[in-house]
């Protein structure tokens, strides 16, 4: 197989006029002069011709003025790093932050990563439940709460995590009642932003984020893995700590994380990632309008409404009924999209799916739309 690689094809790529609309890759399509970088830079260790010890000293190519400026600029904090991905930072935060057996509380709607990272940290985990279907809402009250229940055990709280927005429904929760209620206990807040840094405006000054994440594949127009932490002088300090053993590597990123091409695709990315994030609003009346499109169809977005950014769960009985009578069953829908050039609702869903519109012409979301108006209008209901 892998000495046949030839016939394996990236499904969106080289497939002229294709319209991708999974959520998880409509921010990290690069931008010309990220795929430029990717050849200029493919080659393993290929940003280490100039190293001095760090990552992050690096001068040329010029990731030192990147991270050490443009990056804690960019994110309004005091000291920023490269990581493999939002997971890697969630987790360098609980690993150097958390003492194995304390406890993080985390919203509901919450990445499986940060569970993940919380395990492998030794952690416990304490949610805040999500309300109920269609919303969806975590309040921020929820964390008081949660932090309650997890002490009321004899449990240490040692971090609140927040996604923002989450994943599944593109919920958005009032970070700065969460930093109040986390600060008012003692506790530091990360914020996981692997959908809105690079996106939406986002600074972790104005959210009162003490750790923040980003994913540099999913938000950033990145070549992955690649992501980014921030933290406060204060955090910094103890999630950078240097090694005892080569003082001058730090420990937690294991010396060096980016050494490659992905690094040069953020770079090269950034000046266009910058000026998007000033279009936001525009991004989410976009996806007001679609959304609004898609219910007169009879799908029902899922969420907060109005809506406040372009990750879209819909649920769609008006699919799941066709697709009990369609020829391919459920995977009509795929094959029906995909026919129209349409990618990004994966094979077999019906009842149910995400989508983004993010960065997406007028002309293409109407090519959507009237996919999904075809798809409802030639088939019979069950
Ligand atoms: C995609 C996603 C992640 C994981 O991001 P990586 O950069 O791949 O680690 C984490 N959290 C949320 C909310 C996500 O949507």
């Amino acid at each position: 197989m892998l000495d046949n690689l030839d016939q394996f094809r990236c499904l969106k790529r080289g497939n002229a006029g294709a319209i991708n609309i999974d959520p998880l890759q409509r921010g990290g399509i690069l931008t010309p002069e990220a795929r430029e970088a990717v050849l200029e830079w493919a080659d393993g260790y290929s940003v280490c011709d100039y190293c001095t010890g760090s990552l992050e000293e690096i001068q040329n190519p010029p990731i030192k003025e990147f991270v050490r400026q443009v990056l804690p600029e960019f994110l309004e904090v005091d000291q920023v790093r490269i990581t493999h991905g939002a997971r890697e930072g969630i987790f360098a935060a609980m690993h150097s932050l958390c003492e194995p057996g304390e406890t993080v509380v985390a919203d509901g709607n919450a990445h499986y990563t940060t569970l993940l990272a919380a395990e492998l940290a030794g952690l416990k985990v304490e949610l805040v439940p999500a309300g109920e279907g269609p919303g969806y809402r975590i309040e921020p009250q929820g964390y008081q709460e949660a932090i309650e229940r997890a002490r009321g055990r004899g449990e240490r709280v040692s971090m609140a995590v927040l996604t923002y927005p989450d994943g599944n429904y593109g919920n958005l929760v009032d970070p700065t009642a969460v930093s109040e209620i986390s600060h008012d206990a003692g506790v530091p807040l990360t914020v996981n932003g692997a959908y809105s840094v690079g996106r939406m405006p986002v600074s972790a000054k104005g959210l009162g984020a003490d750790v923040i994440v980003g994913s540099g594949h999913k938000s950033m127009a990145s070549s992955g893995p690649i992501g980014v932490i921030g933290a406060s002088e204060e955090l910094a300090e103890r999630i950078f700590r240097r090694s005892k053993l080569v003082p001058k590597k730090e420990l937690e990123i294991l010396g060096c994380t980016l050494r490659g091409a992905g690094i040069l695709t953020m770079m090269a990315s950034f000046p266009a990632v910058v000026e998007r994030t000033k279009r936001w609003d525009e991004e989410v009346e976009k996806a007001r309008w679609f959304a609004g499109e898609m219910e007169k169809l009879g799908m029902h977005l899922q969420g907060d409404r109005p809506h406040g950014h372009d990750l879209m769960f819909f649920k769609s009985e008006i699919l799941y009924e066709i697709s009990k009578t369609a020829k391919k069953g459920r995977y009509f829908l795929y094959r029906e999209l995909k026919k129209r050039n349409i990618f990004g609702i994966k094979p077999g869903l019906t009842r149910q799916f995400k989508l983004s519109c993010y960065l997406l012409s007028r002309q293409e979301m109407e090519t959507v739309l009237s996919a999904f108006e075809e798809v409802v209008s030639n088939h019979p209901k069950a």
